[in-house]
């Protein structure tokens, strides 16, 4: 009798799954800057949803999660992987914009008690999105889904927060509509990291869900900014900056040129992905994926100039 007592209290004490989860992969990319590689594919069973560039900063007092990835079981992996490295709290965990592969983990984060930080405009995109996106995770993923929940921001930005992790300041950045309506970025000043997640997508095709124009004169604004390195949302978890930005720029330039054109020459909106940006195929991955959707949504936003 006793030693189940003892056998329960130990179950409750260690929590469930602990031992079993297993820790997320992750490169030091600059001290104290841990950063996973997400796979180049889209969410599925196989991969777990984790397929976005996720990681944490630690600092003398406390952690910072960048993005908590893209299910409940890969946040708990990501815990994981801090725990395996320190035992300072996890007081902030930033999600970088809407997209369920970069947010669906944070509930694996609500016992640490952070403040959950994100753009003034996540709420209510979280509104709209939310439901359709965890259903969705749930066909995708079936079981793996189980746990992930959507976890609205405690703190919200709407231009620029700083954040003290003891002996290192990150300056977190809300930015005008450019991948998404809600994209952050995060900037570690002791190590000189650019964290742009989404606002920077290296290798993969970016995907257009915010505002294509947008996305431009941010990526000016941004590219304007010195770094030693950069953070990708989707590509290489560290690239030389500005310069890794060239390629994300000349595919945004080349669908807004060929999109303009298409428009005059009055093609119609349902072949237009056909006549525009073809120089780009070849160069990205996911390109037949994504692209139509990029020129559909780009010809919306463009076709009233
Ligand atoms: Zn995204």
């Amino acid at each position: 009798m006793l030693v189940t007592i003892v056998l329960a209290i130990a179950i409750v004490a260690w929590g469930p799954g602990i031992g079993a989860t297993a820790e997320l992969p992750t490169t030091e990319i600059a001290a104290g800057v841990f950063v996973h590689s997400g796979v180049q594919e889209d969410a599925s069973p196989a991969n777990d949803d984790e397929i976005a560039n996720i990681g944490f900063i630690v600092g003398n007092t406390a952690v910072a999660v960048i993005d908590p990835g893209g299910s409940y079981r890969e946040g708990m992996e990501l815990r994981a992987a801090i725990r395996a490295r320190t035992g300072l709290p996890i007081r902030y965990v930033i999600l970088t914009h809407v997209h369920p592969d970069h947010i669906f983990g944070a509930s694996a984060f609500r016992g640490d008690h952070p403040d959950f930080i994100g753009h003034a405009k996540l709420p209510g995109a979280l509104a709209q999105r939310g439901a359709y996106y965890l259903r969705r995770l749930h066909e995708t993923l079936g079981d793996g889904a189980d746990g992930s929940e959507i976890v609205p921001p405690t703190v919200l930005v709407s231009s620029r927060l700083e954040l003290d992790l003891g002996g290192r300041k990150l300056i977190v950045r809300a930015h005008g509509p450019a991948h998404t309506d809600t994209d952050l970025s995060v900037f570690d000043l002791k190590t000189s990291t650019f964290w742009l997640s989404d606002l920077l997508f290296v290798d993969r095709i970016p995907v257009i869900d915010g505002s294509l124009l947008g996305w431009l004169d941010e990526l000016r604004q941004v590219t304007a900014v010195p770094a030693a390195r950069a953070v990708p949302g989707h590509g290489p978890v560290s690239v030389r900056w500005p310069q890794a930005a060239a390629p994300e720029q000349r595919y945004l330039e080349t669908v807004a040129h060929d999109t303009r054109a298409a428009i005059k020459a009055g093609i119609d909106i349902a072949d237009a992905y056909r006549h525009v940006a073809q120089s780009e195929r070849g160069h990205w991955l996911l390109f037949d994926d994504y692209h139509p959707r990029n020129v559909t949504a780009s010809y919306k936003e463009l076709e009233w100039e």
